[in-house]
């Protein structure tokens, strides 16, 4: 039997404070046999100046440190509290993989895993990488279906995988028990290294290119000066930096305290247990590929002639050191490990003795419980943090061994360059905020962890912690009516419930409950008039005697006139979209500009960068939670606002992307002639505490005209079939405005040397590549999401970026990303959803007019 006997534990020693002390390394841990490294000599020099100080010697700082010095940067000095790895590096099970379920986080998977297959030619230090491959294994058939989503979400991307029948596991993991195995998902190429000796490699490289490594050196304050530059202290001396970066693990929140900042961080207790040999496993002729067992929740490799076995707890069972963020890290904690608790891993090794009998035979050697530090979803924090100049972060990581050497690159070119190497907005630490309590991040954390394995579903939404303190002023009024969806603290209408229709949360890979009503709101806006709460938005108030030069050096488009509105991007110097906002110009030289709920902080803090570097004299005002907004839109949008105003509403009087200030039921509101929706619409920024008497007075006002809500899923389907692009998804980091079709809004011509203005000019008279298209699809009972392969005469040859049901044509819709020659009205591709190539044709967009095109056509005839 398994036996997790407390006499064969190694004998480690019990701290005071209850943490088990581990002062050797983990010797168990895959190294291969004469792959000894000695341990590198700490530094003795010093230096008063640095180009960039990075805190903190895990995997992760040193891996910037290596990445940075290696492109050539000078005075990179890294500062160790004890010895290198001391912290959750020290401990870790060194798993690697190529697979990550979202997109952007796989090339950080990749960079990673090629990084570390040459890190020992490169530095002569071993580093115990291992590669027999991975296998998660399906056992039910919803977990097929995740598997086919996840195929097609790779097939765009450089990582190899597959999905494989239960022979093919069979013959690559002969020890598994495969009663209920369906499928599983195969990345060649995936396995384990050792951290401690990735990190020695890592260092040794660092040093090779000329960085200083200095431990110990515990960083214990930081001081901003107003150059912008940092004095930093150690009881070892103290030195100016040009730029600090915070790269200490489960300590990051105390650094981030140093500077006044709370960086939402918890670390949680994650156990794994290490077997003796198993005869079965010694007799095997080659290493087994790294398995996870999703319903099971655990991981489980091969450790020697033994096997190492990691599960993922429940969030009910799983424990957050939540004392450590109340109190702080105890003193001296470094590669201690807390006291391990293996009846709370019961269920799991259960489930792991039945897929894998011989454990059932094995003897457990060692159990590791050590702290990983979880952000509340779970991702890093990764890039320059806003509010605090030169600051920037490398925190938060879950799994930092396999994210190490990627995201040591990415923030390295970053830092390097001025702007992200490509796009991954889903680990700027700028996605959290005022609103991210304590108490939200252990619910968040329990969460995270506790869902680690559980099915991912497209429009997933996670319910702990919610809702924060920052909802509307409209959450009471729509609580009970419609099924919220979370933005950046925010809760928002997704869909509302209909009578007699199912109201659950019910996510799926194909339609579900929502189809049906998500339609009915779609007919609302086209029809009638429809009330959407829109409060999440960024909003930021810009003023002073040069916010006009400002806005004008920002944004690719003109300044609006005066009472006028545009949709206006900034640009990155290489000429690829970093933002998209509604810049309103509402009285001489002060302007209102709003952007979407997930870019609020981090276009903020482009903005402010930018500010600083120009020495512009403007004031920049974050507005967003003093002011709610209500989007009204549909063709009976104007008779409705009309009874409650006696501003003049007309066709003539407020035109299209006009906004005045003006009284709806005697409340105040900033109005804006624009609605996402493509129809007659009007956007209202209002105070926050009038929103609820705002919307009643809409409400009541519009019975006559048949008014009722619709939310951003019905708004989605609006916008997509008027061809309106949206950032995060048509246009990133990734993307120049010309492919993205963003053509209208960039003014090459215009005076101002706008920011990526050289770098487009290069990129137009060179020609495009790629382009986005519109493609319509007749599918099954699936919709494209967005992220999925385009195949082309049997090859992948682009990716869809978002899709929708087409309520108008009764056909699917998507945007895409095709070869330029594949990009003409009529080409025919195949888009794959759900492990089916679907036949697709490129359309004329938009698929439906916008209403001022419908007028203004109308007009003319
Ligand atoms: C049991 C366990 C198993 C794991 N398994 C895996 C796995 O299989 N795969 C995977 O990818 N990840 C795994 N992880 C997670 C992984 O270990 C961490 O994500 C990763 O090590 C984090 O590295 P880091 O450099 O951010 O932090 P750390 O390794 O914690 O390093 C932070 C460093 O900062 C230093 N420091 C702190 N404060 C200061 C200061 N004021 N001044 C100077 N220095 C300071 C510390 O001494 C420490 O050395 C596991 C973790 C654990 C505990």
């Amino acid at each position: 039997m398994f036996r997790p006997s407390a006499q064969r534990l190694r004998g480690l020693q019990l701290l005071s404070c209850g943490l088990r002390d581990s002062p050797g390394r983990p010797r168990w841990v895959s190294r291969r046999e004469g792959e000894e490294n000695p341990p590198l000599p700490t530094e003795t020099k010093w230096k008063d100046r640095a180009e960039t100080v990075i805190i903190g010697g895990g995997c992760v700082g040193v891996s910037l440190a290596y990445h940075l010095a290696k492109a050539g940067m000078k005075d990179v000095v890294l500062l160790e509290k004890s010895e290198l790895t001391a912290g959750s590096t020290w401990h870790a099970a060194g798993l690697t993989t190529y697979f990550h379920p979202g997109i952007n986080l796989k090339k950080i998977h990749y960079d990673s895993i090629k990084l570390y297959e040459t890190l020992e030619e490169e530095t002569g230090q071993a580093v115990g990488f291992h590669q027999p491959g991975s296998i998660r294994i399906a056992t039910t058939p919803v977990r097929v279906d995740e598997f086919k989503y996840q195929m097609t979400r790779t097939g765009w991307h450089a990582t190899e995988q597959y999905i494989i029948e239960p022979e093919k596991i069979q013959e690559m993991f002969p020890l598994l028990n495969m009663n209920k195995v369906l499928a599983g998902l195969y990345n060649p190429g995936d396995g384990h290294i050792d951290p401690y000796s990735l990190t020695m490699a890592l260092a040794a490289g660092a040093r090779k290119y000329g960085a200083l490594l200095k431990y110990p050196a515990p960083v214990t304050s930081l001081t901003s000066r107003s150059d912008g530059t940092w004095d930093v202290e150690t009881p070892q001396g103290s030195l100016r930096a040009n730029r600090i970066v915070n790269a200490a693990g489960f300590w990051a929140r105390e650094v981030g305290q140093m500077i006044g900042l709370e960086h939402p961080l918890i670390p949680v207790q994650h156990q794994y247990v290490v077997t003796s040999s198993i005869p079965e496993v010694k007799a095997l002729k080659r290493e087994l590929p790294v398995l996870r067992d999703l319903e099971g929740s655990y991981y489980l490799r091969q450790e020697r002639d033994g096997l190492l076995f990691g599960p993922y707890e429940s969030q009910e069972k799983m424990k957050v050191q939540d004392s450590w963020v109340t109190s702080g890290v105890p003193p001296g904690f470094g590669k201690e490990l807390f006291e391990s608790d293996l009846d709370r891993i019961m269920e799991h090794v259960e489930a792991a003795m039945e897929m894998v009998p011989v454990l059932k035979t094995a003897d457990i050697i060692n159990v590791v419980n050590g702290p990983i530090t979880y952000s509340p979803d779970i991702l890093p924090m990764v890039g320059p943090h806003q509010g605090v100049r030169n600051y920037w972060v490398a925190i938060g990581f879950g799994y930092g061994i396999i994210h190490a050497g990627g995201v040591g690159k990415y923030l390295s070119d970053w830092i390097l360059h001025g702007e992200p190497p490509f796009d991954l907005i889903e680990l700027d630490p700028n996605r959290y905020g005022k609103w991210t309590t304590t108490q939200y991040t252990e619910a968040k954390a329990r969460e995270s962890y506790g869902f680690n394995n559980i099915v991912g579903y497209p429009k997933e939404e996670r319910f702990a912690g919610r809702p924060t303190q920052r909802v509307s002023g409209l959450y009471k009024t729509l609580e009970s009516k419609c099924s919220m969806g979370f933005h950046a603290g925010w809760e928002q209408p997704h869909w509302f419930y209909k009578p007699d229709q199912d109201n659950q949360y019910r996510p799926s890979f194909r339609r579900t409950n929502w189809f049906e009503p998500v339609g009915c709101e779609y007919k609302q806006v086209m029809q009638r008039v429809g009330v959407i709460d829109l409060s999440p938005f960024g909003k930021f108030n810009i003023k002073g005697q040069d916010s006009i030069r400002l806005l004008d050096h920002l944004f690719a488009n003109v300044i609006p006139k005066v009472g006028f509105t545009n949709i206006s991007h900034m640009l990155t110097p290489k000429g690829r979209v970093y933002a998209e906002l509604t810049v309103s110009h509402q009285s001489p030289g002060e302007f209102l500009l709003i952007t979407g709920s997930g870019s609020e902080l981090h276009d903020l803090r482009w903005i402010e960068e930018a500010a600083v570097k120009g020495g512009y004299d403007v004031e920049i005002k974050n507005i967003t939670d003093e002011l709610g907004v209500l989007g009204v839109a549909g063709p009976r949008a104007r008779k409705v606002l009309q009874k409650l105003t006696p501003e003049d509403l007309s066709e003539d009087a407020f035109k299209f992307l006009q906004t005045k200030t003006l009284k709806v039921s005697n409340i105040p509101v900033t109005a804006i002639r624009i609605s996402y929706t493509g129809e007659l619409g009007w956007e209202l920024y209002h105070r926050r505490e009038d929103s609820a008497a705002l919307y009643d007075a809409i409400m009541n006002a519009g019975q006559e005209e048949g008014i009722d809500n619709f939310g951003t899923y019905a708004m989605n389907a609006l916008r997509l079939e008027k061809a309106f692009r949206a950032w995060g998804s048509e246009m990133n980091c990734d993307t120049n405005p010309l492919e993205a079709g963003l053509e209208y809004f960039v003014k090459l011509n215009k005076p101002a040397d706008f920011i990526g203005k050289q770098a487009l000019k290069q990129i137009k008279a060179k020609g495009l590549k790629r382009r986005l298209v519109c493609l319509t699809l007749a599918t099954d009972d699936v919709d494209p999401e967005g992220n999925e392969s385009i195949w082309y005469h049997g090859k992948v040859v682009g990716n869809t970026t978002s899709g929708s049901y087409s309520y108008s044509i009764q056909k699917s819709l998507a945007f895409a990303y095709v070869p330029i020659e594949l990009s003409e009205v009529g080409q025919e591709v195949e888009v794959e959803l759900l492990g089916k190539n679907y036949p697709a044709v490129i359309i004329q967009e938009p698929l439906v007019l916008t209403e001022p095109t419908r007028n203004r056509l109308q007009k003319k005839r």
